[in-house]
């Protein structure tokens, strides 16, 4: 049995060398039933994080690194990773160690059996001990949103740290658009998943390169991407007001006939026309959302750029 390990790297330079000791010890227990190598994918860092992964390629020849012109996203570095795996069974892990290296021993023994009916182990946070409040709370709502309104189910807590059989890394490689919302995508691949639970773990060294901003627009892409409900919603929207202001109009007319016009009502017309202003930018602008994306997935733009790569 083969095994790939895809790790995005993105100023990990700290990460890298604590990552690679901290595996090797687990990866070293399976030396036994399987060989195995490291794809380390540096999205387009500024820092050393390359010469350290150019450092463990030296000694190591089980250490494989591909590095981006520039910063593509972790979406990407995943997409890539998966491309370039020739592992039976893939694994995607974090470089910072809030992937408990020690789980990979349980998602392996679970696949390899003869008839698992699992093609994927995955892994969840069942806290988020160490995140902020507001960033917990944010995250919660956008779990419960999501999973109303999109088919494919999304599991609140849910790590990109899995690992999966050939066969559903082949379905992966097979959904080729630009904006890949990889939580969505495993799910919407198939195939039967078994879940790990575990507490959350902080980070080994370095800092997250998430922003609040940065996530927030990560969830709008994962609502964009798996759901077509605010275009609904924002039609449903249009209707109600349409309706409501004809229902006006008749009132104001029979209003001006028994009583007449005494060009009263300044305040409440421009009350409505702000309000109905707003409604139609905001309804505009999720159009636009989906536009922007259409865009982008028609222009058939490359997801990432190679700048090098370790030679096979
Ligand atoms: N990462 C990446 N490209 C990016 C941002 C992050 O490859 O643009 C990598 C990062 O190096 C790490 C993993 O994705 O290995 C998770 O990132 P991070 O720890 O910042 O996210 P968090 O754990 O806070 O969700
Ligand atoms: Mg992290």
């Amino acid at each position: 049995m083969f095994l790939s390990v895809i790790i995005p790297c993105y100023n990990e330079e700290e990460s890298i060398h604590i990552f690679y000791e901290e595996v090797l010890k687990i990866l070293k227990k399976l030396e036994k039933s399987a060989e195995f190598e490291l794809i380390f994918i540096d999205d387009g860092s500024d820092d050393s994080t390359l010469d350290k992964v150019k450092e463990l390629r030296y000694k190591d020849s089980r250490v494989r690194y591909t590095s981006f012109s520039r910063n593509f996203g972790k979406e990407a570095a995943i997409f890539a990773g998966l491309k370039k795996a020739n592992g039976d069974f893939v694994a995607v892990m974090d470089v910072d160690l809030q992937d408990p290296p020690k789980l990979l021993l349980s998602m392996y023994a679970e696949l390899s059996k003869k008839d698992t009916p699992f093609d994927c182990v995955a892994t969840r946070r069942v806290n988020r001990k160490g995140e902020s409040r507001l960033r917990s709370f944010f995250a919660r709502k956008f779990y419960s949103l999501i999973n109303k309104i999109s088919k494919t189910e999304i599991v609140d807590g849910a790590r990109d740290y899995r690992l999966m059989s050939r066969k559903m890394v082949n379905a992966i490689l097979s959904l080729k658009e630009y904006s890949r919302f990889s939580k969505g995508i495993f799910s919407w691949v198939g195939f039967k998943t078994k879940w790990i639970e575990y507490e959350n773990v902080e980070r080994a060294a370095g800092k997250t390169s998430w922003s609040f901003w940065g996530l927030f627009w990560y969830a709008v892409e994962g609502i964009i991407g798996f759901s077509t409900a605010p275009l609904a919603v924002s039609s449903v929207l249009g209707f109600i007001l349409c309706a409501a202001s004809f229902v006006f109009i008749i009132f104001i007319i029979i209003k001006t006939l028994i009583f007449g016009d005494r060009a009263v009502g300044y305040p409440s017309l421009m009350c409505t026309i702000m309000f109905i202003g707003g409604v139609q930018l905001l309804c505009t602008g999720i159009l636009g959302q989906y536009l922007s994306k259409t865009y982008l997935e028609v222009k058939k733009r490359p997801i990432y750029i190679i700048k090098e790569e370790t030679q096979p």
